[in-house]
Parts: structure tokens; sequence; C-alpha cells
């Protein structure tokens, strides 16, 4: 029986091997294979950092025995026995529609695929490969293509980023997520990197090959072909794609977090969705070496240490102010998917090789803070984006200011802002209500207690609005809407996932569900 063995301690600048560490913990002549389940980093104490694994070895001993005298980092691993699939029976009338092929779609379509659903997937956006050509044209000042941009098109919202894998919902989807992920090529230490990321380079190639997977399985997908409407009656009828209707009688809907037009043509129909709260805030940016020397201190640029990361939060009065999204070594986009309207957000090669750390530094708003109508939330976001559009030149350049100049505490900055096609030094608290730049102010006063330096010498750009879905898609206990049976909403969009993990888990739910009632085709 396999034990999974935690806290295998080696230091950074120690040349021990795993395998060596383990028989010195354990005590065995021979630890045979080892495999890595867990990897991270301990720099709690800045004179000596630690790698921490959990391995998984199957000694030839007494196992029992074994795990006894190594005591609670030991966890003998019985053998499940998984409970088999039970498929519907209920025949479909038609291929099942899946709308959006962002994490939550691609997974939905992969998961169909392999048992015989033969899903059909339209995409708004192109594929990533003609989706690369509009979004560089946008970031070199050549205009926002509104239908094939950084949130719009093959891979979804998540595939221009930093391709972080982590999340805080606990569930055993994960696993295969990232297992998938690695068998269509992404760094195999994915699956098992305590803070996993791809880096938007590999991500791209990974998306494309799950693409050409699902159609070899018999999967269709359509790209620059966007859901319009649907037609209900007693159920899901018919779908609206490009002007042509068609039979459909499931539709799983993962539009992501920025489809405001299908947003406002679902309400239009009444299926029944409510606001949602998310946050709001700049990116910031600082100089990667100095994140590096206030987490790493003396070992900061060892050569076996990535570029540090930090998560950052408080909270006061109900109102949350924490940092999101954090891209080492990365830069900050130009994210929008409107036009006339600048909006932020990070990314990070695999190489995380850039000069500048950043983050989104975000205030918690609710309904009360922008309205209890089921779209307030968008219009609240499309404002902040407006006014951001208007205050720096009308031409997608972005608001920027010194974070010292916005905290009033000084002049300048050691930064340089990444913001492509390029910013406009102005004003920017005029971009938000007083309460949030107090919030902001009061984060960055806080987070400089944490990592010295913080408050000082970044620089800050923005707006950041889209850090999750401002709408709830309401769904019942089987996943499907409240108020048409054959529709089910799914991942970011919908408002039950946050981050390329939890709504590729949220794709392979909605499958599952859709399987567990309906026979393959
Ligand atoms: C720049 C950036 C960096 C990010 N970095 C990370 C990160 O490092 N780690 C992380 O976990 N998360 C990250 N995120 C968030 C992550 O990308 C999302 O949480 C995730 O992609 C949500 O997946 P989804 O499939 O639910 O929606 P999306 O990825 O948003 O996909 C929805 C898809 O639906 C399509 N669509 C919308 N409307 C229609 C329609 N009417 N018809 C047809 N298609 C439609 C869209 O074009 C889109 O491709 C980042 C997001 C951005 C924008």
């Amino acid at each position: 029986m396999p034990i999974r063995i935690n806290n295998i301690k080696i230091p950074v600048n120690s040349d021990m091997r795993v395998e060596e560490a383990v028989i010195k913990k354990t005590g065995i002549s021979s630890a045979g294979d080892v495999r890595i389940i867990k990897k991270s980093v301990d720099a709690r104490k800045k004179s000596e950092l630690k790698f921490v694994y959990s391995v998984i070895i199957d000694p030839d001993c007494n196992q029992e025995k074994l795990a006894a005298k190594i005591g609670a980092d030991a966890v003998l691993i019985k053998k499940q026995d998984r409970t088999p699939f039970i498929f519907g029976n209920k025949k479909l009338t038609s291929r099942p529609v899946i709308a959006g092929f962002g994490p939550a779609g691609i997974f939905a379509a992969y998961t169909l695929a392999r048992n015989g659903y033969k899903p059909f997937v339209i995409e708004r956006g192109g594929d990533v490969e003609s989706r690369d050509i509009a979004v560089k044209k946008f970031w070199n000042g050549g205009g926002l293509d509104p239908e094939n941009n950084v949130q719009f098109g093959e891979g979804g919202a998540g595939t221009f980023s930093d391709g972080k894998l982590t999340t805080r919902i606990n569930d055993a989807r994960c696993e295969a997520v990232l297992e998938t992920f690695a068998a269509f090529g992404a760094p195999e230490e994915i699956t098992y990197q305590a803070k996993p990321h791809i880096g938007t380079d590999k991500l791209k190639t990974v998306v494309a090959e799950m693409r050409k997977e699902i159609i070899s399985l018999g999967g269709e997908i359509r790209f620059f072909s966007k859901l319009e409407d649907i037609r209900i009656t007693e159920r899901l009828e018919a779908v609206k794609i490009n002007g042509q209707w068609q039979d459909c009688s499931v539709l799983v809907l993962a539009i992501g977090h920025s489809a405001r037009d299908t947003f406002e043509m679902l309400f239009k129909k009444g299926i029944k969705m409510e606001p949602k709260p998310f946050s709001v805030g700049f990116r910031v940016e600082h100089k990667q070496e100095m994140i590096d020397r206030a987490m790493y201190g003396d070992f900061a640029g060892h050569p076996k240490l990535s570029h540090a990361d930090y998560a950052l939060s408080y909270r006061e009065n109900g109102r949350g102010v924490y940092s999101f999204c954090m891209c080492p070594g990365g830069s900050v986009v130009a994210a929008a998917s409107e036009e006339g309207g600048v909006v932020t957000n990070g990314m990070s090669e695999y190489a995380r090789d850039k000069e500048n750390a950043n983050s989104a530094i975000v205030v918690s708003v609710t309904p009360d803070d922008f309205g209890d109508g089921a779209l307030d939330g968008v219009k609240f976001q499309r404002e902040i984006e407006k006014r951001a559009f208007n205050m720096a030149g009308k031409n997608y350049k972005a608001p920027c200011r010194y974070l010292n100049e916005f905290l009033g505490t000084g002049k300048g900055g050691n930064t340089n802002p990444s913001y492509l096609p390029g910013v406009e030094f102005t004003d920017i608290s005029r971009i938000y209500p007083g309460f949030i730049n107090n919030m902001l102010k009061t984060g960055f006063a806080e987070f400089d207690k944490k990592i010295k330096g913080f408050a000082k010498g970044g620089v800050l750009t923005g707006p950041e609005t889209r850090t999750s879905s401002p709408v709830c898609i309401r769904r019942n206990d089987e996943l499907v809407s409240a108020s048409a049976n054959g529709i089910y909403p799914c991942g970011e969009g919908a408002g039950y996932a946050g981050g390329i993990m939890s709504a590729a888990v949220d794709g392979i739910k909605i499958a599952e569900k859709i399987m567990s009632v309906y026979a393959p085709i």
C-alpha cells in the first residue's frame, strides 16, 4: 500500500535530492520510486529558506509499521473503489450546445466529447492564433476588436494571463484538470507545485491541443459564432447563432464575466439572474527585485527560486481590500472588450522574467454600493471603464499615477508602467468614488507593514473592474437554470467560479449532470 509522506524539508541552498531526504526522514534503506505530489517554499524564516515536499512512495517493507513509526507526516493510501458513472437514458433531440470556449466551456466540451455526446461549441471570438494577432494589434495601438480580444476568443479570459492554477475550492476534480492540462502540453510540475502556473505562452498551445482532441472525439467548434438569442416554451427549444436559429434542447452557458450583451439578452428573455458582489481597483507594479528581497531576504535571486509572489488582504467595517491575480515578472495588460472603455489585468509568460511584479489591489463592492437591479453591477463597471477611457485620451491608453502621489506621500517613483498601448499620468482618484479610494489608501498602509516598501516607489494603472462576474444566473441543484429546463449556467460568467481552475471544474460538473440525465448520442 503506497504511503504519502508530508513535510520533507530541504534547505534551498542544499544539494540534497528528494530521494535522499525521504531516506533521511523515514530511515528506510531505499525509497524506490518517489512521486512528488506537492512542492512549496517555506520562506517564513528568511535566514533558512526551505523547499517543502509531499511525496508518495511504495517501499518494499511493512508499510503500516513504517507509517506508524513516521507518525503524523505519513498517510497510508487506501485503494479507492471508483463508483461507475451512471449515464442517463433520456434521448437528446439535438447535440448539446456549449456557448463559450473558456476553461468552463473547454472542460464541459472535453468531458462530453470523451463520453460520446458530440458537443457543438460556439465561441464569439476567434481561434487562439487569430486572437493573438488581434490582441497584439490592440496592444500596439491598432484599435480594439470587440469580438476578438483579451476577454473573448478561444481559451476565454485566461489565455492572456499568468495561467495561475491556484484555487480555494477543494474538489477532487481539480486533480483531473491539472492532469489534463499536463496531458495536453502544460509543464508536468503543475501537477504537484503548491502554486502551479502555466504562463500565457504555454497555455495557448494547451488550449489548441484540447480543441483538436475534442474535434477528434466528434465534437465541433465554431469560432466567430455568437449566441444571440434563445427560444423557450415549456423548456429551451432553440438558439440563435449569427442570425440563424437551430433546434437546441441542452445549452451550456459558459460565457464568462464580460458577455454583457448576452447577459442583457438573457435578462430580457426572463432568465432569472441577480447582481453579485465583485471588486474594483488598480494594478500596482513594483520592481520584482524589491518583492523578491522582501519575501526571500538574502535568498533573493537564488537560482533555485522563481520570482516571489504575495497575497495581501485587509478588512474594515465589512469591506475588504486585497491583492488579486498577482503576476510575478509579468506585465499589466489592456483587457478591454467594449469600445470606449479601458480595463486592466495582469499577465506573465511561463518564464516570469519581466522587470516588474504586479497585482490588482481591489476593494469589494456589493449591490448596496451599485444597486440591486440584476444588471446594475454591469452598469457600475461600464461607467468606471468609460470614465477612465475619457480621462486618458479616448485611445485605450490607461490612466496612471505613481503610488506616492496617489497616497500623497511623495513625488515620482522608480517603477515604469508596463501597460500597452501606453499610459496617461493623471489624477486617477477621479475614477472611483471616495469610499473606494479611501479603502485603497488604507490597504496600502496596511500592506506596507507586511511588505516593507510596498506603499513606496510603485506605480498604479487602471481601472481593474473585471475581477469576477457582476451577475449570478440562478440554477437549481440539478445545475439547470431556475427559469428554463435545458439551460445550464456554467463557470465564472454565471457566478459559479472565480479563476481558471474553478471554472474548469464547474464545466466538468455541468457535463456530468448532463450525462446523468441524457444518453450519449
Ligand atoms: C488578463 C487575465 C488574466 C487572468 N489571469 C488568471 C490567472 O492567472 N489564473 C486564474 O485562475 N484566472 C485568471 N484570470 C481569470 C480567468 O481567466 C477566468 O476566471 C476564467 O477564464 C473563467 O472561465 P470561464 O470559462 O467561466 O469564462 P471565460 O474564460 O471568460 O470564457 C467565456 C468565453 O465565452 C465566450 N462568449 C461570451 N459570450 C458569448 C456568446 N454570446 N456566444 C458565444 N461565446 C460567447 C467568450 O468569448 C469567452 O471566450 C484572468 C483573466 C484575465 C482577463
